[in-house]
């Protein structure tokens, strides 16, 4: 088995990275490994972390280096390490890489914490669904809670059978030390099938509580849909979504010859991207990115949701405005003339975005 010190993280450490020394690497279950990182003194700043955040991984697969988010299962009023904990996908590069290689003693480049995903202040009762590798941001969250606050707390965490539940001890010894405030109910798709819209509306007779939740795109649908559907304000649901933000609008037709051509778009953009030109149109509303995706180029992304940071990139003519701003560009990068390109829809006719 290779480690990733004889197939290395990038040698170069980009500016916003940092290069972090794995402390132990904890086989989970069968498809999920944890990996924790030493965090020298010096940095200790710098990886400070709120419940909820993620890193950001820089990896090295067969010579092309990709961006990956992992949200930090560690909770830092509980933990003294950081924890990522990542689960195979199946045909995953970089699962699948980190699974098969990493061992104590390996270096990864990592960007430090990020991500808006967190506990909202509030004496109110907490319900917390998770699903699969969605525990990561949730467990994190749930220490918070149980560890800083006296608000009562009920994690639902649904899984295809008990060998996949992620931190099963852990989660049990939380709710053995917590029994007066903490319920933890295991769902299980080979016992009791997916979890269902009623079993999410059960939850929500607990007087004015908050939700989170972490999970794949159909199961937060869900969750989120049965919340609205049993009158939970959206101001009272949170959420982390590990596929992107959760599209609730019909994909865009592929783009026909004449948009390609810029035909019928509201502006025309050009993308640097690995040094080569890509010309195409954009529709009015329409972000960078998903223009970019419509044509068949790929662009650095994850979260979708204008906070991972991925995506920047820099206007060198032209103007853009985004949608949101979850704090993956800071003011004074914007003021520089950087933006999230799937975030920015362009506001002048011609403009040009430069990956870096
Ligand atoms: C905020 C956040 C937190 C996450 N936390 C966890 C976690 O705690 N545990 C966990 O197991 N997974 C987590 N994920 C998912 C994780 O980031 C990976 O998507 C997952 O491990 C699969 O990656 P892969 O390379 O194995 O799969 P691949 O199929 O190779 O890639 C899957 C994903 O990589 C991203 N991607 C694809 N192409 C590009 C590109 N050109 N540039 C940049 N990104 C691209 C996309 O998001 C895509 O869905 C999180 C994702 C996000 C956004």
């Amino acid at each position: 088995m290779a480690s990733m010190q004889t197939d290395p993280a990038p040698a170069a450490v980009p500016p916003g990275f940092e290069r972090l020394r794995v402390k132990a690497v904890i086989r989970e279950t069968a498809d999920a490994h944890s990996i924790v990182f030493e965090v020298p003194d010096d940095r200790a700043d710098r990886f400070a972390y709120a419940p909820g955040q993620f890193l950001t991984l820089r990896v090295d697969v067969d010579g092309e280096t990709c961006l990956r988010c992992y949200s930090l299962a560690s909770s830092p009023s509980v933990d003294a390490d950081l924890k990522v904990s990542i689960k195979r996908v199946a045909g995953g590069r970089v699962s699948n890489r980190l699974l098969d290689t990493v061992q104590a003693g390996d270096e990864i480049v990592v960007m430090p914490p990020k991500g808006v995903f967190r506990l909202r202040e509030s004496e109110a009762p907490v319900v917390l669904f998770a699903a699969g590798s969605g525990i990561t941001p949730v467990i994190s969250i749930l220490k918070q809670i149980l560890v800083t606050t006296a608000r009562p707390v009920t994690l639902v965490y649904a899984n295809r059978d008990e060998r996949s539940v992620i931190f099963r001890h852990e989660l049990a010894g939380l709710a053995a030390r917590h029994a007066d405030r903490f319920t933890l109910v295991h769902r299980f798709d080979d016992r009791e099938g997916p979890l269902t819209a009623g079993a999410v509306a059960a939850q929500t007779r607990v007087g004015e509580a908050q939700f989170y939740m972490c999970g794949p795109a159909p199961f937060m649908q869900m969750v989120r849909n049965s919340l609205r559907d049993a009158g939970i304000a959206e101001e009272r649901i949170f959420l982390e979504s590990f596929d992107g933000e959760i599209d609730e609008t019909p994909a865009a037709p592929a783009a026909t010859g004449a948009e390609a051509a810029g035909e019928d778009a509201a502006a025309r953009v050009v993308v640097r991207h690995h040094g080569a030109d890509h010309a195409f149109g954009v529709r009015a509303g329409e972000t960078v990115h998903a223009a970019a995706t419509r044509q068949g180029l790929s662009l650095p992304f994850s979260c979708k949701a204008g906070y991972c940071g991925l995506c920047l990139a820099r206007v060198t003519s032209g103007t853009v405005t985004m949608k949101d701003n979850l704090g993956g560009v800071s003011d004074a990068q914007i003021a520089e003339g950087w933006t999230l390109a799937c975030q920015a829809q362009v506001t002048s006719p011609e403009a040009t975005l430069v990956f870096e």
